[in-house]
């Protein structure tokens, strides 16, 4: 599932390929995909414009068009765009897509189709309707608000690190990479945690993002101390080199090492 390094790789693929491009036409495929909005509707307010900046908040993308609204993508599980032109290879599973008067097509792919695309007037608002918490690598999501968010919760950490009201760009693999790094078990409650332990939570939640963008959001070109270098490749702790072993945690299909993340 696509989580804030995967959101971050496509908002700058789209930011160097399909800007200032005039859209001929808009194809919907699938109008299940659309949230909040008719398809005739969508297509007529995208026709003969541009694309202007691609932005991102959590794991939704934003594409400003130069009447200033926005397009917003959710990737659902297994979306993805790509931009493209008729000698290429066109994606399987394309929901919905914009034909650009250059020739070139901008796809949106989702597979199983938990994704979302619609038109927002500004994403503040967005942001508030949909009751997102702060982007987990905001410059002002800072230690002190990351604290606030999660000390006095009840429920496992894991939970609230995916909960995208409390924190937005978090899924089931990043947060496992924060609770390996912090050699905490996947199933260990807010309420046993310290502020000082939150503190370095937080550090390694922005550490870990960070790396991931680097790496393009690919395992493979991870750091080798990473969990998900090793979940994708040999299934062995990068630490003790025990196997690496999955437990259903908030229902989800979680990895951990159960001798470095014993407590
Ligand atoms: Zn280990």
């Amino acid at each position: 599932m696509p989580e804030l390094p995967d959101v971050e790789k496509f908002r700058l693929y789209l930011q160097s390929t399909a800007l200032h491009q005039q859209i001929r036409t808009t194809s919907i495929v699938d109008a299940a995909v659309l949230k909040g909005i008719g398809e005739s509707h969508f297509s007529e307010s995208l026709r003969g414009r541009t694309f202007e900046k691609a932005h991102r908040h959590g794991k939704f993308c934003f594409l400003r068009q130069d009447d200033q609204r926005f397009v917003f993508l959710h990737f659902g599980m297994t979306g993805f765009v790509k931009y493209y032109t008729k000698e290429m290879t066109a994606p399987e599973h394309i929901r919905l897509s914009f034909e650009f008067t250059n020739d070139y097509t901008l796809a949106y792919n989702c597979q199983r189709k938990f994704g979302q695309v619609g038109i927002t007037n500004d994403i503040e608002g967005f942001i508030d309707s949909e009751e997102l918490g702060p982007d987990a690598l905001d410059g002002e999501f800072g230690e002190d608000e990351f604290i606030q968010r999660l000390q006095g919760r009840r429920g496992m950490l894991k939970t609230a690190l995916m909960n995208q009201q409390v924190i937005a760009g978090i899924g089931n693999i990043y947060s496992d990479e924060i609770l390996f790094q912090q050699r905490l078990h996947p199933k260990i409650s807010l309420g046993q945690l310290k502020k000082t332990t939150l503190q370095r939570i937080y550090t390694t939640m922005r550490e870990v993002l960070t790396k991931a963008i680097h790496a393009e959001a690919d395992p493979a070109k991870m750091a080798p101390s990473m969990l998900t270098h090793h979940r994708y490749g040999d299934g062995k702790c990068p630490s003790c080199k025990a196997d690496i072993e999955k437990i259903e945690v908030a229902g989800r299909r979680s990895c951990y090492c159960p001798s470095c993340q014993d407590n």
